[in-house]
């Protein structure tokens, strides 16, 4: 079967072929955090959906390289060095720290790189790209000093979000900062040096200023990955204008398509409300942690639900999703556990002439996950046959009806599935009282004590088990074994 992906663009499902001669490597670009604080779990509900994507498409045997792009510069960022007395870089340092924690805790598989605005090799990539849409009369350097994208000169503008120019136009309210602009859908490339911006500031051709934040990802998506992807992902409030200022800023200077696949989540809400920092009706994944729950139990409560539908936190949720894994850590230790030869019960049931079928083992082959899965990344549907497959694997266990072999051969189809949804509890394979000092170390990490994490470390060493941190977060395992 093949894959199918909804690409906002054409608003259809549209089948999955990448630019790859071969097939196989997928060119994939994600928008990432903008650090001026902690990231909210609604944040990662879109880093968990490309998590998701990504590793589907590895299951799938397609190589994926990744970038996901660090905004470390923008009005925000800038308020707060301001607010906090300290340079820019130094403020946002401890929030990229941060980031990638979470990212760890979330069991988030890790990009190839992460690029930051702000790195030097980039700017110049961004001033680039500006001086040529200068050129090709794209753009234009109004009274502010600021330059601007001129969107009635790019014939595609709107396309993504199927807008109208017209209605952009008629729509838009006039900042009383804005008046210098040809019209007010233009959007500002290289914002002009201002006293706000204090130290903050790079040379230009147009003089002092810093970059906009639509320009930071056309320039880093094609130094990294090249002039056009097989797949760009964000949050649908990225849409417009953020990726439609992309596929504007990329092709007015390549000439080319920028992006086969443009693929978007739908938000995480609270209370009917989208959960954002500007409503304050957020929680960070340390808030979730710090009320008991482990960055797995969130992860499975952030992934659940299709990626194209809303989805509500609640304390619920999250009891719901430690029942679900609870349910799974469980199967997974019967298989692990189960005899080493068929029981008499099995023998004696199919001596006795009854319907074999009853008998018949499900065939892991068959089990509708990753069909599911290469269905738009149906997950509802993928988690489905996975507790329908526990179900059905548990009631053969119950009487006694499965083998070691089989056991085994579901355990392989276990370790698949997981490569994909990355929730299994260590807890499975790890005496209790080494995962309770696991998982306090995974907290003690999250909470930045190294002291005491490193205290664990030693404790389950005396204990003969070795933690090791890595890209896919903390690895706990028995010392000396595998
Ligand atoms: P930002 O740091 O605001 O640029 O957002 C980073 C990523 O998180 C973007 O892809 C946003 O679209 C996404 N995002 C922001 N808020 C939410 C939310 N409540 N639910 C899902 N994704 C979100
Ligand atoms: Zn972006």
């Amino acid at each position: 079967m093949a894959i199918r992906l909804f690409n906002t663009y054409s608003r259809a499902l549209e089948e999955f072929r990448p630019m790859d001669p071969a097939g196989r490597e997928v060119k994939m670009y994600t928008c990432g955090p903008t650090v001026y604080s902690h990231a909210h779990i609604g944040n990662f509900r879109a880093y968990l959906f490309e998590d998701l994507l990504q590793r589907h498409l590895e299951s799938r045997e397609f190589t994926v390289r990744r970038v996901m792009n660090i905004t470390d510069v923008d009005d925000k960022t800038i308020r707060g060095s301001r607010e906090a007395g300290v340079p820019l870089a130094e403020f946002t340092q401890p929030f990229k720290q941060a980031f990638f924690e979470d990212l760890d805790a979330l069991r988030i598989k890790r990009a190839d790189s992460f690029p930051e605005a702000t790195d030097p090799q980039q700017v110049r990539k961004m001033i680039e790209m500006i001086g040529t849409l200068l050129e090709r009369g794209l753009a234009y350097q109004a009274e502010d000093k600021s330059v601007y994208y001129r969107i009635n000169k790019f014939a595609d503008y709107g396309k993504l979000a199927h807008f109208d120019l017209e209605e952009l136009r008629s729509t838009g309210r006039v900042k009383s900062d804005e008046y210098e602009k040809e019209n007010i859908g233009d959007f500002a490339l290289w914002k002009a040096w201002d006293e706000a911006d204090g130290a903050v500031k790079w040379e230009s051709p147009w003089g002092p200023g810093r970059p906009g934040w639509h320009i930071e990802c056309s320039a880093m998506a094609t130094q990294l990955l090249g002039e056009q992807l097989d797949i760009h992902c964000g949050g649908v409030d990225n849409i417009f204008p953020h990726h439609e200022a992309e596929i504007a800023q990329t092709e007015g200077c390549t000439g080319k398509k920028f992006v086969r696949y443009w693929l978007h989540c739908a938000h995480l809400m609270v209370e009917g409300q989208k959960m954002a920092k500007s409503l304050g009706n957020f929680y960070t994944l340390r808030d979730v942690i710090a009320k008991g729950y482990s960055g797995r139990e969130v992860r499975y409560a952030l992934m659940r639900v299709h990626y194209r539908a809303p989805l509500n936190f609640t304390w619920e949720g999250m009891e719901e999703s430690r029942v679900a894994l609870g349910r799974v850590d469980d199967w997974v230790r019967r298989l692990r556990e189960a005899p080493s030869s068929k029981s008499p019960a099995f023998a004696e049931a199919t001596a006795g002439g009854q319907d074999p079928k009853k008998h018949q083992a499900p065939n892991p082959k068959s089990s509708g996950f990753q069909d599911a899965l290469d269905d738009d990344l149906n997950i509802s549907a993928a988690l489905g046959a996975l507790f329908e497959t526990i179900r059905e694997t548990n009631r053969r266990m119950d009487t006694d009806e499965m083998g070691a072999e089989e056991a085994k051969g579901w355990l392989e189809w276990w370790k698949r599935v997981d490569g994909v949804l990355a929730i299994s509890g260590e807890e499975a394979e790890l005496p209790a009282e080494i995962a309770e000092l696991a998982e306090a170390r995974v907290q003690a990490r999250l909470a930045k004590d190294w002291r005491k994490s490193d205290q664990l470390r030693d404790e389950l060493a005396a204990r003969g088990w070795e933690a090791r941190d890595t890209k896919d977060g903390q690895k706990v395992t028995r010392r000396g074994g595998t």
